[in-house]
């Protein structure tokens, strides 16, 4: 039997755009498999340019940065959201690029997203776009109290302000600066739950069991699979929309999508990211095949597998508050030791040196042979580590 000629085989070199630490998990995965990596980032110290064979220091619209990475790179991939769409096309026109500029593009722009559901069939919480003052003004009384979310750029929380009247609408608007801006109504959530799903470029799609994610102060927390709340319907419906948002782009690659259960039962999609996904790290250790396995699958060709998911987890995210316990003025490291002595806890810390309050620091996967062992083991973690029960 012959290798498949459209296959890019392991030994090639794979490049992505960011350095952050899903390009690291990114890296870490493709290593594993004897792919060489290479990173386009501008931090001499990012998370993946620390463990990548090769570190391209420019920016993303850097023309030379650009041209070496296509150079080294079989195939190209993304693990930032907000990579410029131009600079995956420019990629595009000398190397395969997964997922394309196009379906990106729409990723990074809540208006374009929310518009690619509705396409789909699939509901989102009822919104308003804000672009003048006229519209400011314009906005209907059902949608408040509601989140006003800027269009682009928006992550952990962060370019959202909810407001619960117009006055606190127009001060919300100022303070975001008065750029682009979605109003989406508050909706009573029940929980929270995402789907990442695969799909390869002949148009297989397979998908992860899908995962409850408990946010804190706009930042995923915990998240819990298999999900705790969610029916044989819930999940069903979320996964055939899931599907049907991916084929609908024509995606190649690991893509998420986030999606709110409400109190009624019903679900609506709140957005989706065009890469692998936080909500999706626990698949390292919990799952047969992670979610950065199937981003190197996707990119390269191929096949891919509907993951299975071995054991029961938990994934805490580990945040920079963690490092000042008490309100300490100098950072401590916490007590990995106590941690790691707790039988199905998997450290993965990702290689910054400085903590920040907020900022993502690293993560640890807590399986178990059944849900409530996971569970009585992460209460256990959280205790060591500062972090609130939930
Ligand atoms: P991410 O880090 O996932 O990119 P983000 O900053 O883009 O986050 P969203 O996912 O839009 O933000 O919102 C963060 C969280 O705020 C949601 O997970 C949810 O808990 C809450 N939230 C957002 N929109 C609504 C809404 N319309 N109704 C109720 N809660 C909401
Ligand atoms: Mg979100």
């Amino acid at each position: 039997m012959t290798a498949r000629t459209d296959v890019i085989l392991p030994g090639a070199t794979l490049g992505v755009m960011g350095g952050g630490q899903l390009g690291r998990m990114f890296v870490h995965a493709a290593q594993a498999m004897g792919y060489r990596t290479a990173v386009l980032d501008a931090d001499a110290s990012s998370p993946a340019g620390l463990v990548s064979h090769e570190h391209i220091r420019a920016g993303y619209l850097d023309e030379t940065g650009l041209a070496e990475l296509a150079r080294v790179s079989a195939a190209i991939t993304t693990e930032f959201e907000n990579v410029p769409a131009q600079a995956l096309d420019k990629l595009a026109e000398s190397r395969p690029v997964a997922p394309a500029g196009r379906a990106v593009a729409i990723c990074q722009d809540r208006a374009r997203e929310k518009a690619h559901f509705v396409a789909c069939g699939v509901d989102c919480a009822p919104y308003a776009m804000i672009d003048t003052p006229e519209q400011l003004a314009a906005v209907s009384d059902d949608l408040l109290p509601g989140i006003l979310k800027t269009t682009r750029l928006g992550y952990d929380g962060k370019g959202q302000v909810r407001v619960q009247t117009r006055a606190e609408l127009v001060a919300g608007w100022d303070e975001l600066q008065r750029v682009g801006c979605v109003l989406e109504k508050m909706l009573p959530l029940a929980y929270e739950v995402s789907v990442l799903v695969a799909r390869g470029r002949d148009g297989q799609v397979v998908h992860f069991p899908l995962q409850e994610n408990l946010h804190r102060d706009g930042i995923l927390a915990v998240t819990t699979v298999p999900a705790p709340h969610v029916t044989e319907a819930v999940s069903q419906q979320a996964y055939a929309a899931a599907h049907q948002i991916a084929a609908s782009m024509d995606y190649v690659g690991v893509l998420c999508i986030e999606f709110f259960v409400l109190q009624d039962g019903r679900i609506v999609a709140n957005e989706m990211a065009p890469r692998p996904h936080n909500s999706g790290h626990h698949t390292i250790d919990a799952c047969d095949v992670s979610q950065f396995e199937l981003q190197v699958r996707a990119m390269t060709g191929l096949p891919l597998v509907a993951p299975v998911l071995h054991s029961p987890c938990l994934m805490l995210n580990l945040l920079g508050d963690l490092w000042f316990p008490g309100g300490a003025s100098e950072q401590v490291e916490p007590d990995w030791a106590a941690v790691l002595a707790l039988s199905g806890t998997h450290l993965h810390l990702y290689g910054k040196t400085e903590a920040r309050k907020a900022r993502k620091m690293g993560h640890l996967t807590v399986t178990g042979t059944t849900p409530q062992a996971a569970r009585a083991t992460a209460l256990q973690v959280a205790a060591i580590l500062g972090i609130a029960p939930f």
